[in-house]
């Protein structure tokens, strides 16, 4: 569905095209390709991510579905929404990445083409799965959303720093941003507190650590409310949901 502006509702009241593509944006953020956003064990949320450079202008779309099953396949998804990033030469973009044209098919391998950097900006679009979701159901995704919405802000308040990580009791779980098989690991409050004394910030952290298994740098930090842990995240927000 097209919109006239990036400030006009997509779901419900208030829910605009800007809101959800900043929701998408923090649930991409809190997701890794080996840990699933869980918030309960009936509700996952994941994010996918597609391209198409087919055409003009290139496009980039982050879809947000909901599961109802600790199984997170994409297919048993009760819902989704997603949002289009469109290529731009204009200097009012929202990030740039590096794209080349997709000239291939699928009888004949395209010609390869360098990669350049290429500004997208976000669309007026928005597409909800399924395509033929009634007016009613789009609606109604607001609630979910909004609570979504409530509770990533309050994460990302609790580990804005390490001093305010250490205080809000949750481990953090620093994972390899591949999916390369290596384990992640987990920092306690109590080991969070002492880093907190140290002075050791939390761009330090990811700076500092390699894969063991890949040898990657700048792993991804995230709270560790994956799996077993997630239940005492909830009991820490227990306020917001
Ligand atoms: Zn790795």
């Amino acid at each position: 569905m097209k919109f006239e502006s990036i400030d006009d509702v997509a779901c419900g009241n208030t829910f605009s095209v800007r809101r959800l593509a900043d929701l998408i944006k923090l649930v991409r953020k809190y997701s890794n390709p080996r840990f699933t956003l869980c918030l309960d064990q009936h509700n996952v949320y994941l994010v996918n991510s597609s391209k198409d450079y087919d055409g003009h202008p290139f496009e980039d779309f982050f879809d947000l579905f909901y599961s109802p099953s600790t199984q997170p396949y994409v297919t048993k998804a009760t819902w989704g929404v997603g949002v289009v990033y469109e290529a731009t030469h204009s200097d009012d973009f929202d990030y740039e990445a590096m794209a080349s044209r997709d000239t291939s098919t699928a009888y004949r391998r395209g010609s390869t083409q360098k990669d350049v950097l290429t500004r997208f900006k976000l669309s007026t679009r928005v597409y909800y799965i399924p395509t033929a979701m009634t007016q009613d159901r789009r609606s109604a995704l607001e609630t979910p959303l909004v609570e979504l919405e409530y509770f990533l802000l309050a994460l990302q308040d609790a580990t804005s720093s390490i001093e305010a990580w250490s205080q809000s009791g949750l481990p953090m779980l620093v994972a390899c941003t591949v999916a390369c098989g290596s384990d992640p690991k987990i920092f306690s409050s109590a080991e969070l507190t002492q880093f907190s004394h140290r002075g050791i910030s939390l761009e330090n952290i990811s700076a500092r650590l390699t894969c063991k298994s890949c040898g990657r740098r700048g792993p991804q930090i995230l709270p560790a409310i994956y799996g077993d842990t997630f239940r005492s995240a909830l009991a820490h927000f227990s306020g917001a949901l």
